[in-house]
């Protein structure tokens, strides 16, 4: 009997909410708690709290972020965008309505591109609309109590079109939206702090279908592995349905994620009546031709990830590394511009300095490295030019690390130069070999094994600076 899940294909589409992290709230100049505070109800003032007459403004600092992070998705950054006002009641919603953007929001269009089974995938973004937050209720035993600290943060709402076919699709987009947000400076998009939270929609259709069924929005699926978790059961409830000869009704569903399954929170027919329409407090927010451009960032982390594979042929695993974090990477892209060696440029990072970092007591990071970057870069220099063993780099790395300085100093002050004068060298092989007849007399009856022995006395005679590699090829020649 073949299997009802293989006739079927999931099709998704997210709409999903990351905060923004700019240092006041949207409308007014509280603070944006972004962590926990340390007392409920301390970041609120009468604008926040929608007492009557409050005038909202919008926050310059916000604005900011959320351009940033169009640019990041490749939105179109419209020049008007428009606040409009959601209706709703609800305790934790103190202005009795959400400001947010329906009809005109600020940016349109994008693409997220992630990397799914090695395969490179596009993800549509239909638009991205700026909305403030609303508080929290705590329950406790009978009574339910409310914290308005968040309310009126600034939100962005990212909603996708529905390019998702599998769990792998969904997971991969949220990884790349999380670095993207970091990458910009707009979010640090942390699931755990709930500053990037998540609702699938979810439907299903034979394979061969071109049409779209009605389908099932998941609210607040919070976490990487509850997301995964939620849609398998999903699919399976509505492949259930199907193969039973039922239908899917298109309705709002909550997810538990202690019991593994998600409850019906309202159908079609009960669907809210927001009564939109546009806040008249708030004006329309023009942004210039220049306040736009001048934000636009450039590459993104998988502009950079593909260069490493492609180009730098790094491996995998180094690739991603180098190119998540805006702070590695941009300190990785300042090493190939000087040395022009991706491949050790990558390894002085992911092995030497990475491996010194996590040594130390308090784990370190690149921005801890007292010395300039160049002279990192120097110290790659020096080996390539056979200045400077491998070995040793690394002493002079880790000095480096802890104390402003030039490498060349280091390397020179510890002793630590190769002498690539192969006439100096000759010399010094030259009184080695006069020194040692007793071994010369012995190299020469077949003993080969003891070439090493006169390689390691120049070495010593050099005291240490010799370029190992020049003895060797000087010693063959004097020996053979
Ligand atoms: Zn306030
Ligand atoms: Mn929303």
């Amino acid at each position: 009997m073949t299997n009802p899940a293989d006739k079927y294909e999931i099709v998704m589409g997210l709409e999903t909410h990351v905060r923004i992290k700019s240092n006041t709230k949207m409308f007014c100049s509280c603070a944006n708690a972004l962590e926990l505070a340390s007392e409920p109800n301390i970041n609120v003032c009468p604008v926040c709290m929608g007492f009557p007459g409050m005038l909202p403004t919008v926050s310059a600092g916000v604005i900011d972020l959320a351009v940033r992070a169009s640019h990041a998705l490749r939105s179109t950054v419209a020049e008007t965008s428009v606040f409009d006002r959601k209706s709703y009641f609800y305790p934790d919603l103190p202005m009795g309505y959400q400001i947010t953007q329906l009809y005109e929001p600020i940016a349109d269009g994008g693409e997220v591109r992630a990397l799914i089974d090695w395969e490179l995938r596009t993800f549509r973004i239909h638009h991205m609309h700026i909305e403030n937050d609303a508080g929290k209720l705590v329950h406790a035993g009978w009574k339910t109590l409310v914290d308005y600290n968040r309310a009126g943060s600034p939100l962005m709402e990212i909603v996708t079109q529905p390019d998702f076919r599998s769990k792998a699709d969904v997971l991969g987009y949220l990884e790349e939206l999380q670095k993207l947000m970091r990458w910009c400076g707009a979010s640090d998009a942390d699931m755990e702090k709930w500053q990037l939270r998540c609702d699938v929609n979810i439907s299903i259709r034979i394979k061969w279908e071109t049409e779209l069924r009605n389908r099932v929005e998941l609210k607040n699926v919070n976490g990487f592995a509850s997301i995964g978790r939620a849609i398998d059961v999903e699919f399976a409830r509505q492949i259930e349905i199907y193969e039973a000869g039922g239908s899917i009704d298109q309705e709002t569903r909550g997810w538990s994620d202690e019991r593994g399954v998600s409850t019906p929170m309202r159908s079609k027919e009960d669907a809210m009546d927001y009564r939109y329409f546009p806040d008249p407090d708030l004006p329309p927010l023009t942004l210039t031709p220049e306040f736009i451009t001048t934000r636009e960032i450039g590459d993104l982390p998988m502009d950079r990830r593909l260069k490493y594979l492609n180009e730098y042929k790094l491996i995998e695993d180094d690739a991603r590394i180098l190119s998540e974090d805006l702070i590695i990477s941009n300190f990785y892209e300042e090493l190939v511009s000087i040395t022009k060696d991706p491949k050790k440029s990558c390894s002085y990072i992911t092995t030497i300095l990475f491996a010194l970092f996590e040594a130390h007591v308090t784990r370190l990071n690149l921005s801890d490295i007292k010395s300039e970057t160049r002279e990192i870069a120097r110290v790659i220099e020096l080996v390539n030019a056979d200045e400077l063993s491998s070995t040793n780099s690394k002493i002079v790395i880790e000095k480096l690390v802890f104390e402003w300085w030039k490498a060349d100093e280091w390397v020179d002050s510890l002793s630590l130069r190769q002498t690539n004068d192969t006439g100096a060298l000759e010399a010094i092989a030259d009184a080695v070999i006069a020194e040692s007849q007793t071994q010369l007399a012995e190299y020469k009856n077949w003993k080969v094994n003891l070439f090493g022995f006169f390689v390691g006395q120049c070495m010593k005679k050099s005291a240490g600076q010799g370029n190992p590699k020049i003895f060797t090829e000087i010693l063959k020649k004097k020996l053979s």
